[in-house]
């Protein structure tokens, strides 16, 4: 029996997961993501796939988020024509989330022209367009958790919640040939025990080969009590004490919801009061009516908080700006908003503009809740640089800065150890994936060193026999 797994993105790097699947009978994608920040990404997005996508049977999508989904658009626009079999939640933030990455590819693409246009340089295609992400959403085959399906002959497959956004799930494929069998397990993301809206990720009992992700493999997360704290000091101190706005860039998927239950749950308890939040991101107000449609995914907490957030409609102000006007009448707010925008790591969207009103201002604070990758704003933010560059502009940076990485989605090394700590015996072939590089291969080491499992570190492109 032959099975192999080529990491054609996601490997030695945080973005771009895609692990293309090939058996004796069928051929499939885990995941199929963007990759994103850094000089490299634009080429690497546009690069071929080794195989025809027409070839391609099936694809199975762990969660919404961009890393992960974020080039579905163009692997059926090249020819893919089979399913995307993922949860039910997972299709209705996709169905939000890639035409709105279809349509900054466009803004994108039509920025990078008008600048070529002027320097009588060649014009670009955008990567994908928002028709191309639209023609996704009839791919979509929606498969509950826990339940198995059989997406080609040979072939089962299970999801299972990871806990990491609404919808992710831990991809647990079963594949039969020649009367054996071979349980291949791919973490996808792993979300942070304790957190905000979702469960704790399902333990998994056995595997031959597993994939597991790796974006905290060398950090531990404070507490989600300390976090708490720390998310009551930062609103607390800088809208009261100093007067100013608090900023918080975050993904319109997961952190933003996240943020919101918090301050629903802090207005609750009477920790926070008279607190009005902008969210300027429709993608951010789309992404929080879908969780409200997904109780299926809810922890208990967040029944209630919901249900208490429905009794007391008033307590807490949420704001959500529709229109660029809309958006730019922020700009004049001098203080007292808690501005919630995208992207997640300060690269796009809105938050630039929040960014570049308030960062300058000492009476301000940014907080940053979710990962910052290597070369995006957000990490020069959260690194302490005195001065940024926004939109070409230099701002200087006198907000506190404020990172609160309990909020993170991701597990950190204790929560993956404790999900590896369910196996009941190790996995044959055990392959750390979605890390910067130096952390995967110091994550592989825990893993050798603390379950005496046989961890390597994949190199993209070259496929892995399981
Ligand atoms: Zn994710
Ligand atoms: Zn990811």
């Amino acid at each position: 029996m032959s099975v192999s797994l080529t990491f054609l993105g996601g490997a030695r790097e945080v973005t771009g997961s895609c692990i293309l699947v090939q058996t004796g009978r069928s051929r499939f994608l885990v995941d199929c993501g963007m990759f994103q920040g850094g000089s490299e990404s634009d080429r690497k997005n546009r690069r071929r796939m080794p195989v025809p996508p027409a070839s391609i049977d099936f694809v199975l999508s762990s969660h919404a988020h961009i890393d992960h989904s974020g080039l579905l658009p163009k692997l059926v626009r090249d020819g893919f024509r089979g399913p995307v079999h993922c949860t039910p939640a997972t299709a209705d933030l996709l169905k939000v989330m890639l035409p709105d990455s279809g349509h900054i590819q466009e803004k994108e693409a039509e920025w990078e022209n008008r600048k070529r246009e002027r320097g009588g340089r060649q014009m670009v295609i955008p990567l994908y367009t928002e028709a191309d992400a639209l023609a996704v959403a009839a791919r979509f085959r929606e498969v509950p958790y826990e339940k198995t399906f059989e997406p080609a002959p040979g072939v089962s497959v299970t999801f299972l919640d990871a806990g990491h956004i609404l919808g992710s799930a831990i991809v647990a494929v079963t594949v039969r040939e020649e009367g054996r069998e071979k349980r291949l397990v791919f973490s996808g993301d792993l979300g942070h025990r304790g957190l905000p809206i979702v469960r704790d990720p399902t333990p998994v009992r056995g595997a031959d080969a597993l994939v597991i992700e790796s974006t905290y493999g060398n950090r531990v997360h404070k507490g989600m009590e300390n976090t708490v704290e720390e998310f009551v000091h930062a609103v607390d101190h800088t809208l009261r004490r100093k007067g100013g706005n608090v900023v918080i860039p975050a993904f319109a998927v997961g952190r933003a919801q996240d943020i919101l239950y918090l301050l629903a749950d802090l207005t609750r308890q009477g920790r926070l009061s008279g607190i009005t939040i902008y969210i300027d991101s429709p993608l951010a107000a789309e992404a929080t009516r879908i969780t409200l449609r997904h109780p299926e995914c809810f922890d208990d907490a967040t029944k209630e908080v919901f249900a208490w957030r429905d009794a007391h409609p008033d307590a807490l102000k949420v704001v959500v700006t529709q229109s660029t006007d809309d958006s730019r009448a922020l700009n004049s707010l001098r203080g007292g908003a808690i501005i919630m925008a995208g992207s997640g790591m300060c690269e796009a969207g809105r938050v630039k503009h929040h960014l570049k009103h308030n960062l300058w201002r000492k009476e301000c604070s940014v907080v940053i809740v979710g990962f910052q990758a290597q070369g995006t704003l957000g990490r020069k933010i959260v690194e302490g640089a005195k001065r940024v560059k926004v939109f070409g502009e230099e701002i200087a940076v006198a907000a506190d800065v404020y990172t609160i990485g309990g909020l993170s989605a991701h597990a950190d090394r204790e929560d993956l150890l404790a999900w590896a700590g369910r196996f009941e015996s190790p996995p044959g072939t055990v392959m750390v994936a979605h890390g910067e590089e130096a952390v995967s291969v110091e994550f592989a080491g825990t893993l050798r060193s603390r379950l005496r499992w046989r961890a390597e570190v994949p190199v993209p492109g070259t496929p892995v026999p399981v």
